[in-house]
């Protein structure tokens, strides 16, 4: 399953964009078909969508840019417009659902695998870097993440 919304990279990236999202229309709000249909729709894209069971769907090659951050601005690095320069990772869930277990340990995994490929500066969330219009990835335990990432140089910046 691959989104339509992409453009060719021209940055390295150095930064990962976490975001949650789920479908608002489908009586199963963690539906995946669903929420790619709405993507679509929204011309919107995330390189990967983390189902609740832990699944791992790469949507957009990380060699490409996805439209997952918008207007944005990283106030710690002085960088606007992230897309051009980050991978953006969602997981599915609702406001209050929180994550799985297993969508958390996936999560991490991916990350570790992303640090290898990339020179990855710093990890933060779509609220960070677009206040006045985004709130997620909601109920996000970033003490986790960051307690994950101890061994790593990455900062996470929330
Ligand atoms: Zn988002």
């Amino acid at each position: 399953m691959h989104l339509k919304h992409f453009e060719p990279r021209n940055e390295p990236v150095r930064f990962i964009v976490i975001h949650s999202c789920y479908s608002e229309k489908s009586p199963n709000p963690f539906c995946v078909k669903q929420i790619i249909q709405m993507l679509d729709e929204l011309r919107l894209s995330y390189h990967f969508l983390i189902s609740r069971s832990g699944h791992i769907f790469e949507l957009v090659p990380d060699n490409y840019v996805a439209w997952h951050a918008g207007e944005s601005f990283f106030p710690e690095f002085k960088i606007e417009k992230l897309n051009k320069c980050s991978i953006g990772i969602s997981l599915i869930a609702t406001e209050s659902s929180g994550y799985t277990p297993v969508q958390m340990k996936n999560l991490i995994e991916l990350l570790n695998f992303l640090f290898k490929k990339h020179s990855i500066e710093a990890i933060t969330s779509h609220q960070h870097i677009a206040p006045s219009r985004k709130s997620d990835p909601w109920a996000f335990n970033w003490d986790f993440l960051r307690s994950k990432l101890k061994k790593t140089r990455v900062k996470v910046i929330y």
